[in-house]
């Protein structure tokens, strides 16, 4: 068909695409209409005749019949119901690794988010039937395992931070040192909260190297300072020529002029990392003996549990946290106190929370472990003409954006294809059916093991199998 047009001598190639109403209403669709609705159906049509136009703008031959349209507006709309968030294999070597979910879950925190999920006692005392707080799950667990006096939980970290200056500095300068002043990623930086919490940030000396005389000095010219914050820089260091003074001193320094030292440590760890390579990681019971009067610290990094913010430390000060109305702005949902709850549990004898807890389990493993492993898959996927496959001694890396600086040994098995780049390669795992994360070295793909659980080997041997499937091209 042939439109003819007074003014231009060829016609719009896009004019020839049949319009919204008529593609919504034509018999095919009536199915879809009736399916994912008359709404759902007008956005998918309007999606899919963009894309068109937009095809047809590059290469005026490329017009799509109804029928092709159609097929596309019902995969559109068949995709629109999919779920986004699935689970994948976590092949980076990355142990807490953000955007993948951080720790993954004991089976005990996952049935007891599970059994939380429908009506559950949250803020009810079943003896009195009286009213009662959802940190009762929490306090008693956090103060046992930590040997606070008390403790209680928030949305995160970060949340815990905001809440814990906001409500103990109430707004008065709180000191921090220059070398901390840090931005652990994701947007968290310590100015910000400092001044969201309300409070001025008073920076005490240099980037490298901060005296207990840099904190008198400013203790001298803001004498309605009520907090000092130390920060624990997690994923930065400056090494060299530094020094900063111990927790013990400033706490001791903190205390002989009246005012609390709290923590922000990020990690909390509750059993020594030392003997698994971690030496640099303070626990959060470390802290607490060396006199900080408020810790606070992740849930989901490597105490193992979901995401959370936790706060222990001195009793009266946990209850001005509690009773501050940032508290509830930021309060944890019931999923996340019945894991948080259940994760801890896991770290009271007879449990030994390095079988117990996956993030624990993950970063104890040794080399051993790894080489049988790495063997094993390189086994059960055998030899591909168009794929070389080899196995590797690598650095881990065991926190990415939450602990970087703690490498750990490593074993990775390396795929090259004589086909596909790299990042082909590493695209087509990362879109396979459960998809893979590896990472990308000197044009390789390499599978950590490290973070690989027993039932990922199967599903990883399918993939590696089927990519190496793919069919040598003439210029191979
Ligand atoms: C990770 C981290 C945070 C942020 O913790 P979230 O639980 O992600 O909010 C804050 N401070 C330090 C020192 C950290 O390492």
């Amino acid at each position: 068909m042939t439109v003819k047009t007074p003014n231009a001598a060829k016609p719009d190639p896009r004019r020839r695409l049949p319009a919204v109403g008529a593609l919504c209403e034509d018999p095919i669709a009536r199915p879809l209409k009736a399916r994912y609705g008359a709404a759902a159906l007008t956005r998918a049509v309007r999606a899919v005749l963009s894309e068109a136009r937009t095809r047809l703008a590059a290469d005026p031959d490329a017009a799509p019949t109804t029928g092709a349209l159609l097929e596309a507006v019902e995969a559109r709309l068949a995709d629109g119901v999919r779920e986004t968030l699935f689970p994948v294999i976590n092949a980076t070597g990355v142990v807490i690794h953000t955007n993948l979910g951080r720790a993954p879950l004991a089976p005990e925190a996952v049935s007891a988010a599970a059994l939380a999920a429908g009506y559950a006692n949250l803020e009810l005392d079943l003896v009195t039937g009286r009213r009662s707080s959802r940190q009762e799950h929490l306090d008693p667990l956090i103060a046992e395992m930590t040997g606070a006096e008390g403790g209680l939980a928030v949305n995160n970290c970060a949340g815990a931070v905001l809440l814990g200056l906001a409500a103990l500095a109430e707004g008065a300068p709180v000191i921090v040192s220059r070398g901390e002043l840090v931005e652990i990623g994701g947007g968290f930086r310590v100015p910000d909260v400092v001044a969201q919490s309300g409070s001025r940030l008073i920076e005490v000396g240099t980037t490298n190297r901060t005296h207990l005389r840099d904190y008198e000095m400013a203790l001298a010219d803001h004498p309605d300072a009520r907090v000092i914050l130390r920060t624990h820089p997690s994923n930065f260091r400056i090494s060299g020529f530094t020094s900063a003074p111990s927790l013990e001193s400033l706490a001791h320094f903190a205390h002989a002029h009246g005012l609390l030292l709290v923590e922000d440590l990020g990690g909390g760890a509750l059993v020594d990392l030392a003997p698994f390579g971690l030496a640099d990681e303070p626990t959060v019971q470390d802290s607490l003996a060396a006199g900080v009067d408020l810790v606070l610290f992740s849930g989901d990094k490597l105490l193992g549990g979901p995401q959370a913010g936790l706060a222990a430390g001195r009793r009266a000060l946990v209850e001005r946290l509690e009773a501050h109305p940032l508290a509830r702005a930021l309060r944890l949902d019931k999923l996340s106190t019945a894991a948080l709850a259940a994760t801890l549990r896991l770290y009271r004898p007879p449990c030994d929370p390095f079988e117990r807890i996956p993030i624990l389990r993950l970063l104890a493993q040794d080399t051993a472990t790894l080489d049988a492993r790495a063997i094993a898959l390189k086994s059960q996927v055998g030899g591909f003409e168009n794929l070389e496959i080899e196995i590797m001694e690598t650095e881990g890396y065991a926190g990415g954006g939450a602990l970087p600086m703690l490498p750990l040994p490593g074993r990775a098995l390396a795929l090259r294809s004589l086909r596909l780049s790299a990042e082909a390669l590493a695209h087509q795992l990362r879109t396979s059916a459960t998809p893979i994360l590896g990472r990308i070295e000197q044009d390789r793909v390499l599978l950590e093991m490290r973070t690989l659980a027993d039932e990922d080997m199967p599903v990883l041997a399918s993939a590696i199998a089927a990519i190496s499937q793919i069919p040598l091209g003439p210029e191979a």
